[in-house]
């Protein structure tokens, strides 16, 4: 009996969309959540696991014991109607995460749909409104603690601003069409923890807050790249949504420390972090500064950008040594691993084989107007 209702399970595995995890796609799925009547990665399970089994219950396709309702429940259901119920609304800038991406990322996008059941009920989806408020902790732009600050999204406005004191002035304004959000970059070293990146008269400023609840932290996440998508369509109502959707948030394609040299021979290598924020490459004395003390815009192969292993002639060759050449400069840099190296190359070979969008020009433009007019901040100045 037990065999056979085991056969019928990996017979069920076979059908259309029972092949990849129900929550995040990774292929294979070695569990299921019976009641509910899905087949999920064994990552998810975990994450079904701890929502209690009153919402749903798991088990192992080979290592368990199928009873016949069950398997008669998961030939009812399957991912395929699983997804009609449970993602029946999912908003267009809500971010369906992918089995890499951050855990707490996942973790709520499961309890959003099966606990919360936020996807049939769109009235709990309190992320699309254009407006949230409350307190995040917010890391010091001098110091490294974090206090508690009041941040105020508006989507009419088009800002996100925070306040040290509610009466007073907000201390800074955040376009949300000019910012990034990354969630919990891995230096920050909290899971529920983002990264704001936003232009300020011509340099780039980094913030770096968290909360503690997961739930509330991805609403500021979701918030956001809402906000941003409603302006998007305002802004180009030509443009298909799921074009738009793309441009909502980036992660970085990478960040670490490399060695970078300055313009002149004689200059030494110094240790930074860098950052690749789509065509912005950053660096910094510390991954978690509140400003890069140089970055440079990475624009279009056949406007004069190449990278390749190796560095020019008479230049300190530190080991794993890449280049970097722009219109203006050739840029040595090192990583500390060949695959280190490798990799670099790859993310910023990606970046200069694509065309850059009107939208990156812009971006650039600014850089370089502040570089032209104050002298201030040169970029990739050795500092
Ligand atoms: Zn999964």
């Amino acid at each position: 009996m037990a065999e056979r209702n085991e056969k019928i399970i990996m017979e069920l595995l076979k059908c259309p969309g029972n092949g990849v995890c129900a929550d995040c796609d990774y292929e294979n799925p070695e569990w299921a959540s019976y009641n509910i009547g899905i087949f999920i990665c064994t990552r998810c399970s975990g994450i079904h696991r701890s929502m209690g089994v009153h919402i749903s219950k798991v088990k192992h396709l080979k290592l368990d014991r199928w009873e016949d309702s069950q398997v008669q429940r998961m030939k009812e259901v399957g991912n395929m109607k699983a997804k009609l119920k449970y993602e029946e609304r999912v908003p267009p800038c809500y971010r369906r995460p992918k089995y890499n991406d951050p855990q707490v990322l996942i973790e709520q996008w499961i309890r959003a749909k099966y606990q919360r059941e936020e996807f049939s009920h769109p009235e709990k989806q309190t992320y699309t409104k254009g407006f949230m408020q409350g307190f995040l902790m917010k890391r010091g732009k001098e110091d490294s603690r974090y206090q508690p600050r009041k941040f105020i999204l508006s989507e009419a406005d088009d800002t996100l601003k925070y306040f040290i004191r509610e009466d007073r002035e907000p201390k800074a304004t955040l376009r949300i069409s000019e910012l990034n959000v990354v969630f919990a970059p891995e230096k920050i070293g909290i899971n529920t923890s983002l990264q704001f990146t936003f232009l300020k008269d011509g340099t780039t400023r980094h913030i770096y807050v968290y909360h503690e609840e997961p739930e509330i932290i991805n609403n500021w996440y979701m918030a956001i790249r809402c906000a941003k998508l409603h302006r998007l369509q305002v802004a180009y109502p030509s443009v298909p949504e799921y074009d738009l959707v793309n441009h909502l948030t980036q992660d970085f394609a990478k960040e670490g420390w490399l060695w970078k040299t300055g313009p002149r021979l004689s200059d030494g290598f110094k240790k930074r972090w860098f950052t690749l924020d789509n065509r912005k490459l950053m660096y910094h004395d510390d991954a978690l500064d509140a400003y890069p003390k140089g970055e440079l815009f990475i624009g279009y192969a056949l406007d004069g950008y190449s990278i390749r292993i190796g560095v020019s002639a008479g230049v300190k060759d530190m080991g794993f040594s890449f280049s970097l050449t722009t219109p203006d400069r050739i840029y040595h840099l090192s990583a500390q691993t060949e695959a280190d190296r490798d990799q670099w190359i790859e993310v910023i070979d990606n970046v200069i084989k694509r065309q850059t969008t009107p939208q990156e020009s812009a971006t650039s433009a600014r850089l370089v107007r502040k570089r032209a007019n104050t002298n201030s901040i040169s970029l990739f100045s050795p500092r």
